[in-house]
Order: C-alpha cells, then structure tokens, then sequence
C-alpha cells in the first residue's frame, strides 16, 4: 500500500474488499486463500501467508500468496520457532526490513522464501487467544511503516473471524491439546489473598464476539459510539455512587481511577479513528483494546501494566453499552454461591457482583498491587493471581478450590478432596465464630502476664479489623500501601486528610505509624527508580526518605497536621545506623517548628521509634535506644539480612528457621538492652502472627505483638493456655542447641503441655 500509504480511503477499499469475501461463497479455506491473494496486492507484497495454529502449539501455512503451493499445508512452526512463530509466542507484531539476519529467521527450503528480505507480520488474535500470525514479505528490503503495521493488524482481525468460526481447524483439537479436560489439575499462582474456598466455577467472560468488522456505514458507526460512551460515562458514575456503600476506603478511590480513565479524550479518539479507517464500532474498540495491550505488555513495571486490566475492563464495559445488554456473567442466572474465574479484571467488574456470593477468585493475572485485589480484600475474597491457562482449563460449573493460603488452585478434585476441603472451610468458619467470642478476652497467660496485641495495617478498610479482632491498636500502619494504590504522589492535603481518616477510625486506639518504605519491590510508578540488581538492599524506605527530604517532609508534616491534640507515634523504616534516625528526627522537629509557627494544633506528644531490621543496628543499640521512645522488631527484613536469604524467593523460603540459636541469641540482646534503656520493645514482623513463633517470642520476652488481623485470634488463644515460667525455663536449656531449627522440639512441648497451637 505504498502508494496510498496508510491513507483512510486506501484502508477502507481494502476492508470492503475484505467484507466482500467474507460475505462471498465458498469453504473457509477458499476464502483464506482469497483474502491472502487481496491482501498480496493492497499492500503491494510479493507474499501473504496465514498460518492457523494448530494442536501442539504448532503453526501451518494454510494459505499463501507467493510462496510455493506445495508448502501450503506441509510447512509448520512450533510457537516461538522462526518469526512467525515469534509473532505467535509474543501475540506481538514484528515488521523488519532484513528478516533473514534476525537471529529466529528459520529457513524453510520448501517455501522458497530464501529471496524475501523484509517481513511484516500480525498474530491472529481472538479475545487474548493467538490463532494464527498473518504475515506479508517483500523482496526488497522494505522499511514498513508504523500505518501498515497498524492495516495488517486490522485484517488480522478479519481473519481472526474466519480462525474462529471453526471451519478451518475442528476447535475439538486445539480444546483436547490443552490436556485432558476432566482430569483434577493443581495450578500454583500467586496469593493476592488469603483464605479458603470450594465452589462451582463461573467464567467471567464478558468479552464480545464481534460478528462484523468492517463498517457499513462510518457516520452511524461514530455515532453508536457516542451514545455508547455517553451511556457507559453515565453507568460509570452511578457505580462510583454504590460503591460509597460499601464504606470509604481503596476500593472507593479506585474506582474514582477507573471514571478518570473513562473520561480520557485520547483513549475515545484511537476509537473514533480506527471506525473512520473503516471498521464497525466493536471492532475499533477491540482494535485500540489490541494495540493498548501489546504496547503496554512490553512495560516491565508491574504497576503500569496492571492500570492495563482497568482500561481492558473499560473496553469490556463499552462493547456491552455498544451491543445494549450486558455481557458479563455478572448479570447472568448464577448459583447461589461460587468460585469466580477470569483472565483479568477489573475493580469495577468485581464490583458488578457485589451483591451475589463470590467465595473466592482466580485470576490468570494479576498482581498484589492490583486494584481488583484490594476490592477483594475489602469483601474477604480469598483470590489466586497468575493462574496460568485458568480459563481455558476451567470449565462453567467445574467444582474449583481456592487456597488463598497456599498460593493454588484445585480444578475438580476429586470427592474425598472435595470433602475435607468442605471440612476445612467449615472448621475455618467454627474456628472464626469462636475468635469471634475471644473479642473482649483479655489476652493474658495462665501464669497471669498480659499480651498486648495489635493490628498490621496498610489501608483505611483493615481498620474496621480492630473492633472485629480487639487488638489495642495498630502496631505498624504501613504507609506506602495506599500510595501503590495511587496514579501520583499526594499532596499534604491529601496525605492529611487520609492520615485524619485512620486516627479517626483507630478512635482512641494508638496508631504506629511508618514513615514510607518504598523501593525494594514496592515501586511507585511517579517515583523515577533505576533497575537495582538488589532491591531489598538497594535504594529505599529511609535512604530514599533522606536522600529526597523534601518527600519525606510532606508526610511528616500531614501526620503533624493530622495528629492534633493526639499522640503521633512515629517509626522509621530499614534504619542501619543511629545516624540516621538522628537525621530523620531533625526532619521532625523542622516540622514540628513549621506547625507551631503556623499556629496550627500540635500533636499531644510525638513518640519516635526504629524498625529493627537491619542487623547492623545491634552493635549500636544503647546510643539507640538513649534517643528513641519505641524500638518494633521487623522480622520480615531482619531475618532475611540476618541469614542473607532473599524473603521473597520461593526455593529459600523453608531454608532457614527463626526458631534456631542465632535468631533466640539476637532477641535476647535486644529485650535485654530495650529493657536497660527503659525503651518499650515491640515485635511487627510476620514472626509474631504465628502462634508457636508467638508463643517462643513471649518466653523470651516481649510483651507486644502486632499482626495481620487473622492472627490475632490464634495467637490469643494460644497466650491463654500457656504458662511463661514453664516454657522460657525450657528455652533456657534448649535455646543455644546449634539444630537447625528447635521447632520440633518446641512443637512437642507445646503439645505435651496442651498449649493450643
Ligand atoms: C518487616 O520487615 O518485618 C516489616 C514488618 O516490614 P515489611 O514487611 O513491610 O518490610
Ligand atoms: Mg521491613
């Protein structure tokens, strides 16, 4: 198409051309043949072949133009063989000028195609499916154009209706090359959260099925368009009103994101502009849907490529104003409670069934940062993330597990499965109705020693935990979280007024609050941040908060504003040397004079504390513990520098035991000089939510653990049948045993002593 280059009326002859084929007579095969003969000379190419994927992951030519007959039918690539299986591996257009130097260029003798040099191809996709690769070659060497990339993509689409109409392959033999369909699967993924649930599967898929591609009419296409996303603006904002219903908190901001997106000018303009290169309404917004997604799948931040789903779940939702019903399960006849299966959603889908019994999710994506995750949250969802193939593996009405805890997915397990894990929901719900009666317990030992248990935090809705669990307070606010959730970095208004929020809904309770701990794994997408090879230990919480005081600043100077006439507590994140918090502190007091000369309220009292995380702080405890008013014990960190063992990394997550000589010899150090310095120790880490970790922990010494709210209950139950005296006197003999790990023995200790684990 040189000539015309990727001129709309060149675009729009070719589409009809293309229509009229489609609409023609003849098999499905003769009509391929046609369209790559079409296609051939439109865009002035020596060749067009398609190739239609096949069982077994492999692509065969099915039709060309210029290459020779006889391959047609004969050739075939394996996925992510040669470039056009590239193109299928990647789902990604390629167009190269000298393909035969590309290093995946696979030659194929019978082809012929030795004398092509450039190469230009399109996957031939359906919903997020590859069916094919479309590709044009040229014998000489050809620079393709951003345009012609653009119109190759667009009869990809044609030809993806021909791939599904299952008269070119019976779809029978791609379904049975997924694996045996009946048989029980166990698929790990990734916990976005916790929990247990067992439920028939519901497959959100509300994608459409566009039945025609090319536009009769381009002036009444624009205009459905119009009245459909006027309508959807419309449904949008109404759904931001219900969402208030659920309380304020993420979810409602969320979704605040999500109507901004909606209002984008640029993404309805792609739209308007792909239906005046001549394709229907459904199929513009599926085009702009396509190529957002391949650009943003080459972003690496897992941030931005999760603001993805919201803007696939906003093309979703404009296909059903276009069709004028809704397509989403959400509106379907649905069984009175089940296991929600999608590739992706977004946060506004999940809301869509707000009223119906979701008992849990699975996601082919996703992310813990995800918005659809933290609707979740909100609703007590246990979801699995990055559950790969779950909806082309799970069939409607399939019986799934949802292990939240452990990370997997169970697809119809077998019937002495499915009861224990009924049993275990059910015995999981007992267990909950009983913490439940502990809410007003006090948590204290059978040898008379009060526990103060508290809450771990990170968002506005966990707070509602505190009257359910009766911990005393939050021990640690993990401040960075709603800012993962955000688009920018607030400003102290903002910061604020959020800040206000969680001291009023802490009521009197206090509230521990860290100072930002990005960096590591949580990347802001505002915040420029160079690739590190070691995150963990790399550029972030309090290096990036002194480095940059001017951020750190603005937080601190909302907590002031937000704290007035209540007690501010303070801590400061990944703190290696007394330095540092010494500089950290002097930002406080700027802050602090800045108020009063501002004559705003000031706090009652601002009380100041390091998270212990970094082993390097234990040789500097006494000057440490001379000038801070708390010290929390960040296990989650410590342990992974004590050991040099990446927390994150799967393989190394059983490698090492906190229960062992050198982790009880460190603990020991620091309640020993906590309690010198009259300083008050607390224990934040994950350590703390286990029960026999707990139990250890209070033998030793500590007298307050903060935990996620679920632990809460467990531990309390544990503290009240455990005698200190008995157990710290058997950690004295066996606490300096060089095991591997004392847990074994401390497991039958408790056991024989009926300390409820
Ligand atoms: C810790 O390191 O133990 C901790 C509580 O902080 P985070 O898990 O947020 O790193
Ligand atoms: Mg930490």
């Amino acid at each position: 198409m040189t000539e015309a280059g990727g001129s709309v009326s060149a675009t729009r002859r070719l589409l009809r051309r293309l229509r009229d084929i489609m609409a023609g007579s003849g098999t499905a095969q003769e009509r391929l043949e046609r369209i790559v003969r079409v296609v051939a000379s439109e865009m002035v190419a020596e060749v067009c072949s398609a190739y239609i994927l096949r069982a077994g992951e492999v692509l065969e030519l099915f039709a060309t133009e210029g290459l020779r007959p006889e391959a047609v039918h004969r050739t075939r690539l394996r996925v992510g063989e040669g470039l056009v299986g590239v193109i299928a591996a990647t789902a990604r257009p390629l167009a190269l000028a000298d393909a035969q130097s590309h290093p995946n260029f696979a030659y194929r003798p019978e082809t012929g195609e030795e004398v092509y040099h450039s190469l230009m191809g399109a996957p031939i996709l359906r919903g997020n499916r590859v069916l094919g690769v479309l590709v044009v070659q040229n014998r000489t060497l050809r620079h393709y154009s951003e345009d012609e990339i653009e119109v190759l993509q667009t009869i990809a689409m044609i030809v993806a209706e021909l791939a599904a109409s299952g008269n070119l392959v019976n779809p029978l033999e791609i379904a049975q090359s997924h694996g045996g369909v009946a048989l029980p699967v166990r698929i790990v993924g990734v916990r976005l959260n916790a929990g247990l649930a067992i439920g028939p599967a519901v497959l959100h898929e509300p994608r459409v099925v566009i039945r025609q591609v090319v536009a009769e009419d381009v002036d009444a296409e624009l205009g459905r368009l119009r009245g459909a996303v006027r309508a959807m603006r419309e449904a949008i904002d109404e759904l931001v009103e219900a969402s208030r219903e659920f309380g304020d908190g993420e979810h409602h901001d969320v979704i605040e994101t999500y109507r901004m997106f909606a209002a984008d000018r640029g993404w309805v303009t792609r739209i308007g502009d792909a239906i005046r290169s001549g394709l229907t309404a459904e199929a513009a917004v599926q085009k702009v849907a396509d190529d957002t997604r391949t650009r943003m799948m080459q972003v690496s931040d897992p941030y931005l490529r999760e603001r993805l789903f919201d803007l696939e779940d906003l093309a979703n939702r404009l296909q059903q104003h276009l069709a004028g019903r809704p397509l989403s399960a959400a509106w379907a006849e649905l069984p009175p409670e089940f296991i929600l299966v999608a590739r992706a959603m977004g946060p506004a889908e999940l809301l869509d069934y707000a009223r119906r019994r979701i008992m849990g999710l699975v996601l082919e994506e996703g992310s813990p940062t995800a918005h659809v995750a933290i609707v979740a949250r909100a609703f007590d969802i246990p979801v699995v993330g990055r559950v790969g193939d779950a909806t082309s593996r799970i069939e409607a009405g399939d019986i799934v597990v949802v292990d939240g805890d452990h990370a997997n997915v169970l697809i119809r397990p077998s019937a002495d499965i499915q009861q224990s894990i009924g049993a275990a929901v059910e015995a999981r719900s007992r267990r909950r109705a009983y913490y439940e009666t502990l809410l007003s317990v006090p948590a204290i030992t059978r040898d008379g020693i009060a526990i103060k248990l508290m809450l771990n935090a990170g968002l506005l809705l966990d707070l509602s935990q505190l009257a359910t669990t009766g911990a005393e307070g939050v021990g640690l606010f993990r401040t960075e979280f709603p800012l993962m959730v955000r688009d920018t970095f607030p400003n102290v208004e903002d910061f604020t007024e959020y800040y206000e929020r969680v001291f009023d809904q802490a009521e009197q309770r206090p509230v521990f609050f860290r100072t930002l701990d990005i960096g590591g794994d949580k990347v802001l997408p505002y915040l420029p941040h160079a690739a590190e090879d070691n995150p963990a230990m790399g550029w972030r919480a309090i290096r990036i908060g002194l480095d940059r005081p001017a951020m750190l600043r603005q937080q601190l100077r909302a907590l002031i504003r937000a704290a007035r006439g209540r007690t501010l507590h303070l801590k400061f994140p990944m703190v290696a040397e007394v330095a540092e918090l010494d500089r950290a502190r002097a930002l406080v007091d700027i802050e602090l004079t800045r108020a009063a000369r501002e004559g705003r309220e000031l706090p009652k009292s601002v009380k100041i504390g390091v998270m212990l995380e970094v082993p390097s702080l234990l040789w500097q405890l006494p000057a440490l513990c001379e000038r801070i008013d708390f010290l929390s014990v960040g296990t989650n960190d410590l342990l992974q520098f004590l050991f040099a063992c990446d927390r994150g990394n799967p393989r190394l997550a059983d490698r090492y035991d906190a229960l062992s000589a050198p982790m009880l010899a460190l603990f020991r150090e620091i309640i020993a000089c906590s309690s010198d310095a009259g300083t008050s120790l607390s224990m934040c880490g994950d350590l703390a939510g286990n029960p026999l970790e707990a139990m250890v922990l209070i033998a030793l010494g500590f007298r307050t653990l903060s935990m996620a709210a679920t632990a809460i209950g467990p531990v309390k139950t544990m503290i009240r049948t455990l005698d200190t005296g008995a157990i710290a006197a058997y950690l004295d003999e066996i606490g300096s045993r060089p095991d591997h790990s004392l847990r074994p023995k401390l497991e039958a200790y408790a056991r024989d002593h009926e300390i409820a684990l």
